[in-house]
C-alpha cells in the first residue's frame, strides 16, 4: 500500500497561522513585537535566497525584522561588534548569522558571540548542551521541524526504533539527541549511522522511524526499509535543472520505491524544507516571550 505523504508544506502553514495569532496577542496584550535580525555576509546566491525567505516569512507574520547585509570583506572584529550591538538591542529577540561565512572569519567565534537567549538557530554550545541534558530553550530549526512533523502526523515515537542516517551538528546529532529524551514526540531507542557504519541496511531495516540526512541522492532504497516504517527525508540535493531553468531537487531517499513500502513518508521538496524556516519563527516568538516575561 502506498504511504501516507507527510506534507511539510501543510503542517508548516498550520504552525504559521498559530504563530500569527500569537504575534497579534503578544502585541495587543504585552506591547511586544518579536524582532529578528538576519545577518548576511557577502552575496553567496544560496545564502541570499535563504535569508530572503526568512525575512519574507518574518515580515508576513508581523515581526519586526531587519536584514543586515555586510560586505564579504568585513573583518571578524567588525562582525563581532555588530553581533554585540544586536545582543544589546531590546527590539531584537533573535539573531541569525547566515552560514557559511567567508574563510577569513572564524565561524565558531562568531556563533559563540551570539547571546544564547537570542540564539534562535540553537547552535551556541550553551543551547547544544541544554538540549543534550533535556533542558533546551530552543531546538535547532531542522530537527525541531522533523519532530513537529512526527507529532502532528500522529506518529508514535515512544519506544520506537529510530534510526538516523547522518551525524552533522545541524541535523543528525541534534535530532538523535532529541528523539532519545524522555519527552513528548521522543522517548525512542536511537541508532545513528554514518560513513563508518559497517552495514547500514542492517540498521535501517530495523527502523520504525527512519530519518535520513546524508546529503546523498537515493542513499536509501526500498530494500533498506522495513515494511510500514515512517521515513523522514531531510536531504536536499540539486540533481540538475528543470526546463524552466530552476534547480531540480531530490532527497536522500528513493521516494518512488520507498513510498510503496513505508506507511508514511515526507516528499522532497515539500517535506522537511518548509518546516525549517517556520521553526525559526517559532523560536523567535519564544525568545520574545521570554524577554517579555510572558509564559
Ligand atoms: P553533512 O554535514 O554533509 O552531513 C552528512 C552526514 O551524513 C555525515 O555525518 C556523513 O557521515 C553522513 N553520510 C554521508 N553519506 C553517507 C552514507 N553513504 N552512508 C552513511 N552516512 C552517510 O550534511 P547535513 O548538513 O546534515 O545535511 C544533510 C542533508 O540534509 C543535505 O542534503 C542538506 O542539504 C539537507 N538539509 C536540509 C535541510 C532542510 O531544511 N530541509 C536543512 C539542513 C540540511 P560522516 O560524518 O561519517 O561524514
Amino acid at each position: 500500500m502506498a504511504a501516507k505523504i507527510i506534507s511539510g508544506t501543510q503542517i508548516a502553514a498550520e504552525i504559521r497561522e498559530e504563530i500569527r495569532a500569537d504575534v497579534v496577542q503578544l502585541k495587543e496584550k504585552y506591547g511586544v513585537t518579536p524582532g529578528l535580525v538576519t545577518i548576511l555576509v557577502g552575496e553567496n546566491p544560496a545564502s541570499v535566497s535563504y535569508v530572503t525567505g526568512k525575512q519574507k516569512t518574518a515580515h508576513d507574520l508581523g515581526f519586526f525584522s531587519i536584514q543586515d547585509n555586510q560586505p564579504a570583506d568585513i573583518t571578524e572584529e567588525a562582525l563581532l561588534v555588530l553581533i554585540d550591538k544586536y545582543n544589546k538591542d531590546p527590539k531584537i529577540h533573535g539573531i541569525l548569522v547566515q552560514l557559511p561565512l567567508p574563510k577569513h572569519v572564524n565561524e565558531t567565534k562568531v556563533l559563540y558571540a551570539i547571546d544564547p537567549d537570542k540564539d534562535v538557530d540553537a547552535f551556541h554550545p550553551v543551547n547544544v548542551g541544554k538540549l543534550v541534558i533535556g533542558e533546551a530553550n530552543y531546538f535547532p530549526c531542522t530537527p525541531f521541524g522533523i519532530q513537529q512533523l512526527l507529532i502532528r502526523s500522529g506518529v508514535q515515537t515512544e519506544g520506537a526504533e529510530v534510526v538516523v542516517v547522518g551525524r552533522s551538528n545541524i541535523v543528525g546529532k541534534p535530532i538523535a539527541n532529541m528523539m532519545l529524551q524522555k519527552a513528548k514526540g521522543a522517548n525512542a531507542t536511537v541508532t545513528v549511522c554514518h560513513t563508518a557504519t559497517r552495514d547500514m541496511a542492517f540498521h535501517t531495516k530495523r527502523a520504525d522511524i527512519l530519518i535520513v540526512a546524508a546529503g546523498r541522492p537515493k542513499a536509501i532504497t526500498a530494500d533498506m526499509v522495513k515494511e510500514g516504517a515512517v521515513v523522514i527525508d531531510v536531504g536536499v540535493n540539486r540533481i540538475g535543472m528543470t526546463p524552466e531553468g530552476k534547480a531540480k531537487l531530490a532527497g536522500d531517499v528513493d521516494f518512488e520505491t520507498v513510498k510503496e513500502k513505508a506507511s508514511a513518508i515526507t516528499p522532497v521538496p515539500g517535506g522537511v524544507g518548509p518546516m525549517t524556516i517556520t521553526m525559526l519563527m517559532l523560536n523567535t516568538v519564544k525568545a520574545a516571550k521570554v524577554a517579555a516575561g510572558v509564559k
